[in-house]
């Protein structure tokens, strides 16, 4: 069984696949408490369902773009055996992850790609990240940093110099859409194999909504 918080249809607001239409499978419970979440719904409510409802519900969309999110998902252990599942059946997946838990049993796939926050001061959360999952990731997968202000910036600089990932580096705004400071400060450094990125789905539907 696996307590699924909501499965829904939507465009890709984050990261590398941004805009790609994906269908939405957000588990419950979280393990985190960041302070800018938003998605504290995700942390308790939810309903159980086999893996063979959840697979049902995704099929019906006829969308072969899934995004498996939370909350935390890699807190359920039965979220591999979805993954494999969806692998046979010819699926892309995007597992979003907060970095706090280990990643060595995700499908080491081609079409499964992680996309792993790196939680930065800002969060309250920085201290409960395992960067020994940074040298499990390559190319298709990426570090997230959610970025508020010059600490968080220099904490994320720091953290890229120090393990010099092979995947690549995402760095957003908090709130997702108040590019031009950190646009401003990447060209200013130089720093050229960070992308800066909004999340779409803030710009397309406004501020409050989480996807
Ligand atoms: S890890 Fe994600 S879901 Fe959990 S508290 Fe942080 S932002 Fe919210």
């Amino acid at each position: 069984m696996l307590k699924i918080n909501e499965i829904f249809l939507s465009i890709q607001g984050e990261g590398l696949y941004m805009g790609r239409p994906t269908v939405f499978v957000r588990l419950t419970g979280c393990n985190l408490r960041c302070r800018w979440c938003d998605t504290e719904y995700a942390f308790e409510e939810g309903e159980d369902m086999t893996k063979e409802n959840v697979l049902t519900r995704i099929e019906n969309y006829g969308i072969k773009e899934v995004c498996i999110t939370g909350g935390e998902p890699m807190l359920q252990d039965e979220v591999i055996g979805l993954m494999f599942r969806l692998i046979d059946r010819g699926y892309h997946i995007v597992l979003e992850t907060n970095g706090s838990i280990g990643l060595e049993d995700v499908p080491a796939e081609e079409n499964v790609s992680i996309a792993m926050d790196i939680k930065c001061p800002s969060s309250g959360m920085a201290d409960r990240m395992l960067f020994s999952n940074i040298e499990l990731l390559g190319p298709g997968d990426f570090l997230k940093f959610v970025i508020v202000d010059e600490e968080d910036y220099e904490y994320a600089m720091d953290i890229l110099d120090t393990y010099q990932p092979e995947c690549e580096a995402v760095f957003t705004p908090v709130g997702g859409a108040d590019l031009k400071w950190l646009a401003e400060k990447i060209i200013e450094d130089g720093a050229r194999d960070i992308r800066v990125l909004p999340q779409l789905h803030k710009i397309i539907w406004g501020i409050e909504r989480s996807r």
